[in-house]
């Protein structure tokens, strides 16, 4: 099995889908690899510290039969593939409608890592969740150097400051790993969800739990959508926990949909003056009306900060988590040295995107056909 992976050309990307460490363990499922020279550079990741585990150093050229990377690669990039061509990317097909169809007309199989199924047995696969965790982690970095303030409490000859309170709106994967960020900081921190059954894991990592009496469980661990007289419930709610925060961290999403909003325009303007807003959705719009996705804004009391791909800003650690990703996702294709695709595997099922020419995701091909 011949695997290539090529340097990431989308803007600001600093990630590489593999990373030295898990070459041999691919080496050992029969897979040659060559990687295009500098593809580690953006990752600091040296060309030598892949020649040295048996890597060749290659631009794209013959009998390719997967590729990994971490962004959809271009259109002309997808011409360059010979049909069968097995890829491994993130692609979010809703926002990326012309490639889905490249990747059908070119006869791609392609497998997008957003739609590996949050099973149990896919967790080692699961991307989403391994970005996710050094997104919210970032987060409460991005929390502690905007502030005026300091998290934690601290006291000094002239008396003590008092630590700040930390939000977190969104207790999923990356709301998690904020909320404990911002604990180990010294913050005193609260999280929230639509879920109720995340209560527990919110005070497992030393939050408490913001209860608003709603439910919003969706299925298979995702929310749903709330009606109107939800949302006015819950806003009540939250009104007092937002204007009593210093720092507030958002990481709401709904699957395949623009980001909800989920901080309206009058809660930030009553606001604590020097207080921020750290939105970690703003590659779905952001989670409040006034979020510019990729900058940083001064709106009356607040400052919202909405950086985009958080995960590239980590590119060393994101790209070994990645790396591992694909390493486990790949072990379920291949079996004694070749590429064998088992269509009854629920993972990889679900995780399909385009094969022999058809849009097999059915929500991609609603939006693609
Ligand atoms: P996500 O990134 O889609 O959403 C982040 C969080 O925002 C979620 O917790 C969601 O409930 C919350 N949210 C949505 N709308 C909201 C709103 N209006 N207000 C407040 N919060 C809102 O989700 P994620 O972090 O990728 O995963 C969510 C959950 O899925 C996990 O916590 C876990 O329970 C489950 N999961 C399971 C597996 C597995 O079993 N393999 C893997 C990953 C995740």
């Amino acid at each position: 099995v011949k695997l290539y992976v090529p340097r990431e050309t989308r803007l600001h990307e600093k990630r590489v889908a593999l990373v030295p460490a898990v070459v041999e363990k691919l080496q050992k499922l029969g897979i040659d690899i060559s990687l295009q020279p500098g593809a580690g550079l953006a990752a600091r990741i040296p060309d030598a510290a892949y020649e040295t585990t048996g890597v060749t150093l290659a631009n794209p050229e013959g009998e390719i039969d997967l590729i990994f990377s971490v962004q959809p690669p271009s259109i002309a990039e997808i011409g360059q593939m010979k049909p069968g061509t097995v890829l491994c990317c993130f692609v979010y097909a809703h926002r990326e409608l012309a490639t889905v169809r490249a990747l059908r007309d070119g006869n791609i199989t392609c497998f997008a890592m957003e739609l590996v199924p949050r099973i149990t047995r896919a967790q080692a696969m699961d991307a989403l969740s391994s970005q996710a965790a050094l997104a919210g982690y970032y987060a409460a970095l991005l929390a502690a150097t905007n502030l005026n303030r300091i998290l934690p409490m601290m006291t000094t000859a002239v008396g003590s400051l008092r630590p700040a309170r930390v939000l977190v709106m969104g207790a999923g994967v990356a709301g998690l790993q904020a909320l404990a960020t911002a604990k180990r900081l010294g913050a005193m921190v609260e999280g929230y969800d639509v879920r109720p059954e995340v209560k527990e894991q919110v005070e497992s990592v030393g939050g408490k739990f913001v209860d608003t009496g709603v439910s919003a469980s969706g299925q298979g661990g995702y929310a749903r959508e709330l009606t109107e007289e939800e949302q006015t419930k819950v806003a009540e709610v939250l009104t007092r926990h937002i204007q009593s925060a210093d720092a507030v961290i958002t990481t709401a999403s709904i699957p395949g949909r623009p980001s909800p909003k989920i901080i309206s325009e009058a809660q930030i303007m009553g606001m604590k003056p020097g207080s921020v807003i750290i939105d970690l959705a703003a590659e779905g719009g952001g989670n409040t009306p006034l979020t510019q996705p990729g900058d940083t804004v001064e709106i009356g009391p607040t400052t919202i900060v909405a950086p985009l791909n958080i995960p590239s800003h980590l590119a060393e650690h994101a790209s070994e988590l990645y790396a591992r990703n694909l390493l486990a996702l790949v072990g379920l294709m291949v079996k004694e040295g070749t590429l064998t695709l088992d269509w009854e595997d629920e993972i990889l099922a679900g995780a399909v995107l385009t094969h022999e020419g058809q849009i097999k995701n059915e929500t991609a091909r609603k939006a693609a056909e």
